[in-house]
C-alpha cells in the first residue's frame, strides 16, 4: 500500500469516526470483511490457531487478536495499544435551555480540549443512544446527524475587548451550543433524537429512548494542506491515527500471536469498564491461555507498542521543547521518554522499536518533556503495570494536540504504519523479551 492510498483510507476512517462508538463500528466492519470472527464476552470462546478474532466492550473499546498457526512453549504476544476517544463536548442528559428565542444545549467538557477552538465551528452531534423496544429489550445504537446543526458563537470583540489578551472561558456559561431559534417553549430534543434513530435504524419500531452518550464534533472534513501538501489537518488525529495504523497492520499477513487494543476513555484517565485500567485486556488474555504459569511466561516474553500522538516542535514556540529533543513533522515516529515513567519507554523497550524502524527504512525521533513543563501520560504505563510487559510509548509528531483540529505531517501516519507493520509481520522478532 502506498502513501496516497493509506492517507485516503485514513481520511475515510476519520470522517466516519465522529465518536469512539463510530470508530469501533468502522474498524469492526474492516475486520469482519477480512475474515475475523466477532466474539462476545458473555459467550464461551473456541478459538483456532491461525485465525483472527475481535471483541468489543461497551461499544467503545475494541480488542483484536490473531493467533499464531503454531503453538510453542516460548510463544509470545506482539501487542499494540491505542485509544478511540478524543477530547470533546458531551451533551448533558437534560440539555435543553431556552431564552430570548434561542434553544441551546447544555454540555459537559469531556477530557481536556482547547476550548477556544470550539467556537464558531459548524458542529454536529454523534454518539450512542440506549433504546427500549416493545419486548422490553434494551438496544444500543449509534447515531450521527452528519450535518452542521449547532454552533457556539464567540462574543463580538466590541463587547469583549480583552478577548485577545486575557479572557477565560467559563465552562457552564460560555460553552452552550445554539441549536435553533423558536417562538414557543415546547421544543423536544428527545423527539429530535428519536427521529434520527428512526432515520438510521428502521429495524426498530415503537421504541423508547432511555438515554444517550452524545458528543459534539466539527463537521469539517480532514484535509491535506500546506503549499506543497506537507500537512494533514483534521479532528481527532489524537488518537484515531494510531487506531487506524494498528488496524491496517493487523490486517496484513502477520506472524506469531498479534493483538491490538483500541480502548475508550483514555482522555478521562482510563479507569472505566472499557478503559485501559479496566480488566478487558487481562481477562481476554486469561481466556486465551488459562494456564497461569504459561500465561506469565508468554507475557514475560512479549512486547507492547503503545501508540499515542507526540508533541512535534511548533515553530512559533521552540522554547517549549528541550533543545536536544525536537521532533519534527514528516521526520518519522517519535519514541516518548519520561524519567518518572509517565511514558513506559525504557532503553530496553525502545531498542526494539529502533530496530523495527531501521528495518523498515523509517527514521525515528526521540522526545522528552521540557523540564519546566508537566508531562502528560498515556495507556503505555497502565498496560505495562497491569501486565508486566516490556512497553514502548511511541506516536506520530503532531501540533495543536487537543484542538478541535490538529495537524501532523502528510508522511507521518504512513511512516509509523511501516514500522508497526514490521513489528507484526517479521518472522524473527529481534530479541523480544530477551
Ligand atoms: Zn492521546
Amino acid at each position: 500500500m502506498d502513501l496516497q492510498r493509506f492517507n485516503h483510507e485514513l481520511f475515510e476512517f476519520l470522517k466516519f469516526s465522529t465518536s469512539p462508538f463510530h470508530a469501533v463500528q468502522y474498524l469492526s466492519t474492516l475486520f469482519l470483511k477480512s475474515g475475523f470472527t466477532k466474539l462476545e464476552e458473555k459467550d464461551r470462546w473456541q478459538t483456532t490457531p491461525g485465525k483472527g478474532y475481535f471483541c468489543v466492550r461497551d461499544d467503545g473499546s475494541l480488542l483484536v487478536f490473531k493467533l499464531s498457526g503454531t503453538k510453542q512453549e516460548n510463544d509470545c504476544w506482539r501487542m499494540l495499544a491505542a485509544h478511540t476517544d478524543s477530547p470533546s463536548l458531551q451533551i448533558k442528559p437534560q440539555p435543553v435551555t431556552t431564552s430570548n428565542t434561542f434553544t441551546q444545549l447544555g454540555v459537559e467538557v469531556y477530557g481536556g480540549p482547547i476550548l477556544s477552538t470550539w467556537f464558531d465551528r459548524d458542529l454536529s452531534i454523534a454518539g450512542r443512544v440506549s433504546l427500549l423496544d416493545q419486548e422490553n429489550n434494551i438496544h444500543s445504537r449509534t447515531i450521527d446527524f452528519k450535518q452542521p446543526l449547532a454552533i457556539i458563537p464567540n462574543l463580538a470583540i466590541h463587547l469583549n475587548r480583552e478577548v485577545n489578551d486575557k479572557y477565560s472561558i467559563k465552562r457552564q456559561k460560555h460553552l452552550l451550543p445554539l441549536l435553533c431559534q423558536t417562538e414557543d417553549d415546547d421544543y423536544s430534543f428527545h423527539d429530535t433524537l428519536l427521529q434520527q434513530v428512526q432515520e438510521e435504524h428502521d429495524d426498530l419500531k415503537g421504541i423508547k429512548l432511555l438515554g444517550f452518550d452524545l458528543f459534539c464534533y466539527d463537521t469539517q472534513a480532514p484535509s491535506i494542506t500546506g503549499l506543497h501538501g506537507d500537512f494533514i489537518s483534521a479532528s481527532r488525529l489524537d488518537n484515531l491515527v494510531s487506531c487506524f495504523i494498528g488496524t491496517k497492520s493487523m490486517l496484513e499477513e502477520t506472524s506469531g500471536n498479534c493483538l491490538l487494543l483500541c480502548s475508550n476513555h483514555e482522555e478521562i484517565g482510563s479507569s472505566t469498564v472499557a478503559g485501559a485500567q479496566g480488566n478487558f485486556l487481562t481477562t481476554v488474555l486469561e481466556r486465551l491461555e488459562a494456564d497461569a504459569s504459561k500465561r506469565m511466561r508468554m507475557l514475560s516474553n512479549s512486547s507492547l507498542i503503545s501508540m499515542d500522538n507526540a508533541h512535534g516542535l511548533h515553530p512559533n514556540f521552540p522554547e517549549k521543547h528541550d533543545p536536544q529533543h525536537l521532533p519534527l513533522l514528516n521526520k518519522g515516529p517519535v519514541i516518548k521518554y519520561n524519567a518518572n515513567q509517565r511514558y513506559a519507554s525504557t532503553s530496553k523497550s525502545a531498542a526494539l522499536f529502533k530496530v523495527l524502524c531501521d528495518a523498515s527504512g523509517t527514521p525515528v525521533q526521540e522526545f522528552v518533556m521540557h523540564n519546566d513543563l508537566r508531562c502528560g501520560s498515556t495507556i503505555g504505563p497502565i498496560a505495562a503495570t497491569s501486565l508486566g510487559i516490556q512497553t514502548v510509548d511511541v506516536g506520530i509528531p503532531s501540533l495543536a494536540m487537543h484542538s478541535i483540529r490538529e495537524t501532523t505531517g502528510v508522511k507521518d501516519p504512513y511512516m509509523l504504519f511501516k514500522a508497526i507493520s514490521r513489528f507484526l509481520t517479521c518472522t524473527n522478532l529481534p530479541g523480544a523479551g530477551a
